[in-house]
């Protein structure tokens, strides 16, 4: 996976999964353009590149708001004169609550963000894309947007979303060059699950993390590195028959559909 003299930008940089995927581009040679709506986040992420000797520049953008998203896109031009990948990853989890009772601002929230955000990513970079005949998407869904998972209905309905726009725009423009894919994580360790653990079960937040865990065959969250690798891939010309795809790193859990597995079946 060879990214040098290309030039990857990452949204939802500044923490996480971003994070990860920003660094690991920037170490297989790729310019990265890292945006977040974290500033001192984003700035600390592209510096920490930098300081490794890569090359990086960070952009402040709100993914909901199409003047932020033309400003990345801008900035990216200006400084870099392209994008080879992209990857829409900015996302929100919302609560952890039965839909009867869900705020409808923070609904609003998750799906401006979730899925207008990812739909301006696209809206934006694939003009550029289609321009030089060339680019790969990478659109953050979720396991989520394969199997319902009930109390965070908003984010289920989001991820859905996420692969229903992947699969149509990669039929859009796969003859002009450019492939679109989603990958579809399950459980990952960074803020957000355990933002979800300490929701479902504020007084014992650890148990939530040790039941999820017992329905993963592999027995653990996945790595924000190994969510990474993935995102390397399917942006790398090793995947250039794939287009229109989603790819699942759960550790095996989707596949056995949230069933205990290993030594928590004994117990
Ligand atoms: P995270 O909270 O650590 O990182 C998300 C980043 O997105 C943050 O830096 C945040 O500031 C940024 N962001 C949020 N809203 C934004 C906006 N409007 N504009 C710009 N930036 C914004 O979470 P993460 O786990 O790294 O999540 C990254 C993506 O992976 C999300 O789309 C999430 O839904 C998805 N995902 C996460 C998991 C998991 O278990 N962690 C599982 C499946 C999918």
């Amino acid at each position: 996976m060879d990214f040098k003299g290309k030039v990857a930008v990452v949204t939802g940089a500044a923490n996480g999964i971003g994070r990860a995927t920003s660094a690991a581009f920037a170490r297989h040679g790729a310019k990265v353009v890292l945006v977040d709506r974290d500033e001192a986040g984003v700035r600390a992420a592209a510096g920490a590149i930098v300081q490794q000797g890569g090359d990086a520049l960070h952009v402040r953008a709100d993914v909901t708001r199409s003047a932020d998203v033309k400003s990345y896109v801008g900035a990216a031009l200006a400084k870099y004169g392209r994008i080879d990948a992209f990857f829409n990853n900015a996302g929100i989890e919302g609560k952890f609550s039965p839909i009867a009772e869900y705020d409808e601002d923070l609904f609003d929230q998750v799906i401006g963000i979730n899925v207008k955000g990812v739909f301006l990513g696209l809206r934006h970079v694939l003009p550029v894309m289609l321009k030089q005949g060339s680019g790969a998407i990478v659109n953050t869904a979720s396991v989520a947007g394969l199997v319902g998972t009930p109390g965070i209905a908003p984010y289920v309905a989001s991820k859905h979303a996420v692969i229903g726009l992947t699969k149509a725009v990669s039929g859009e423009v796969a003859r002009q060059g450019v492939r679109i894919n989603a990958i579809c994580p399950g459980p990952v360790d960074t803020r957000m699950i355990h933002s979800l653990e300490e929701q479902i079960n504020p007084g014992d937040p650890d148990s939530v993390g040790a039941r999820y865990k017992g329905s993963i065959p592999l027995g653990r969250y996945a790595t924000v590195d190994e969510i990474a690798n993935m995102v390397l891939f399917l942006s790398s010309d090793l995947a250039s028959a794939i287009t229109g795809a989603q790819y699942v790193v759960d550790g095996g859990r989707t596949a056995t559909g949230g069933a205990v597995t290993g030594a928590a079946l004994k117990r």
